[in-house]
């Protein structure tokens, strides 16, 4: 009788997950599918709680207190612009939790000498493995974002990946120990260590521009571990709410994978993405002669004889926090008649959805964002596109040149417009390294300066005018 009640709460808790993924699907019920899938996640932690399996309340309260206390300094302390990295790390938490849980459950089955079907030792390997790689490899991943201790350029040696599968295989060949002889509890650990080796060697070869992949891929890795544990454990919520995590992970890999028109494998194993190809030099040789840089004056005196602008946010929007300044600009034109709208790329900013989430803390309207393709259909028409602390998303180079780290990546086709103006500090390069021709084109002014100021400067001569 209990196990059923306790079943049936694991199933209502897994459908409000369902309807809660479903809500987060669109912008307009994205808060209420966050609340329905808390709510699921209430019921599914009571629930856990008045199963009989808990040893210790003492325990679980110390570890919410700590794991509270960490958790909001990260939050609060890390800035937007670093909310890559945060998600990276809660991934690679999520990993490590999965691979401590499975373990321990396997010593207490050796210590209480309860049994150890090949269910769960098959699932304890798969968890020890998964979970190993996805924290660590989601260590380096921050690492990386961070820039602190390896540098985000791609790492690579001869034999890499010779000596990846090898590792994977010794992996494998202690996994499968544990399935014969459960009662090898350190073998779980020697695992666990070759495994965390095989999570740094599988991401330090990935560079730049392809971290957006990596970073969904090992969100989808800590699902997939939980997903093994909850067959460990026997726990239906788990399988359910690990299984959910992998494959909307996926699915959000394949995403962006299609976003920056690469395949999976090219992303993990070619190592490409952060060279910069040329670097300053060329940048200076595309650059040389060619710049026209504007004022808010003169741009003011631009978008009043347009009819239709297009703003193209990028990660400068979120440093420069620009994006309440853009909705008062987006209020100027659209009063003075022009039709505003905004084209947001897949891959801008530093985590997915980062630049929906800014335009939605500003409320602009979303029935004025497109999306990409939608926004490249209708690029001719387009008298002035401001593109707002965007770089990599908006060079050329994606389409011209084969040799780039960006090379394939669909961008936003901002060169087609009439006028581009190009809102940002300098002519430095964005996340990929690479200069961007753009800036030289003959139809595009630079107006230069920290996003924020620029559009309130603008701003004020739009109203002067
Ligand atoms: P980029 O990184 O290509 O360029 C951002 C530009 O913003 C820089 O060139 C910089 O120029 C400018 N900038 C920085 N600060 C300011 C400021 N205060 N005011 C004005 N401009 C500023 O950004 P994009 O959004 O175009 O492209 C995103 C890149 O990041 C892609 O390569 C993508 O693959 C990668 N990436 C994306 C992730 C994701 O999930 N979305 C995750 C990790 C990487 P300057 O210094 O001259 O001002």
């Amino acid at each position: 009788m209990r196990e059923s009640i306790i079943n049936i709460a694991y199933l209502v808790a897994s459908i409000l997950f369902i309807f809660g993924l479903k809500g987060l699907a669109h912008p307009r019920t994205a808060v209420r599918g966050n609340l329905i899938g808390a709510v699921g996640m209430l019921i599914a932690v009571l629930v856990t709680m008045i199963d009989q399996s808990i040893i210790s309340f003492e325990m679980i309260i110390i570890g919410i207190v700590v794991g509270s206390a960490i958790g909001a300094i990260m939050a609060i302390k890390i800035p937007m612009t670093g909310m890559p990295q945060l998600v990276a790390i809660f991934n690679g938490f999520g990993g490590g939790a999965s691979l401590f849980v499975a373990g321990a459950a396997l010593l207490e089955a050796n210590i209480t000498g309860s049994a150890t079907g090949t269910q769960m030792t098959v699932a304890t390997a798969i968890s020890g493995i998964i979970g190993a790689v996805t924290f660590w490899g989601s260590l380096v991943a921050f690492c990386k974002l961070q820039e602190v201790v390896v540098s985000g350029n791609p790492v690579q040696f001869p034999g890499q990946h010779v000596l990846n599968i090898l590792v994977l295989l010794a992996a494998i060949g202690l996994g499968a120990w544990i399935v014969v002889d459960p009662s090898a509890v350190s073998t779980y650990w020697y695992m666990v260590a070759v495994a965390s080796l095989l999570g740094i060697l599988l991401v330090i070869p990935i560079g730049g521009a392809d971290m957006p992949v990596v970073v969904a891929l090992l969100n989808s890795y800590s699902g997939l571990a939980a997903a093994a544990t909850g067959f460990v454990l026997n726990n239906n919520g788990l399988i359910i709410a690990g299984s959910l995590v992998g494959a909307s992970g996926l699915i959000l890999t394949t995403i962006m994978c299609k976003a920056m028109n690469r395949s999976l494998a090219n992303v993990m194993f070619a190592g490409v993405g952060g060279e910069v190809v040329g670097g300053a030099q060329k940048g200076a040789e595309i650059y040389e002669g060619k710049i026209k840089s504007t004022s808010a004056e003169e741009l003011a005196m631009v978008l009043e004889g347009a009819q239709r602008v297009m703003i193209v946010p990028g990660y400068g929007m979120a440093v420069a926090q620009a994006q309440h300044p853009v909705r008062d600009l987006y209020n100027l034109l659209e009063e003075r008649g022009i039709k505003v709208e905004f084209a947001v790329h897949p891959v801008a900013g530093r985590m997915p959805g980062h630049m929906n989430v800014l335009l939605a803390e500003a409320d602009i309207p979303y029935d004025k964002l497109l999306e990409m393709e939608q926004a490249n259909s209708e690029m001719g028409d387009v008298d002035v596109s401001i593109v707002l602390g965007a770089n990599d998303v908006v060079n050329p180079v994606a389409r011209t040149d084969p040799t780039s780290p960006i090379a394939g990546m669909p961008i936003i086709d901002v060169d087609k417009s009439k006028t581009v103006v190009v809102i940002k500090r300098s002519l430095s390069p964005g996340f990929a390294g690479i200069p961007n021709p753009l800036f030289a084109a003959d139809n595009t002014l630079m107006y230069f300066g920290d996003g924020k100021k620029a559009i309130v400067d603008l701003n004020a001569a739009i109203k002067e005018g």
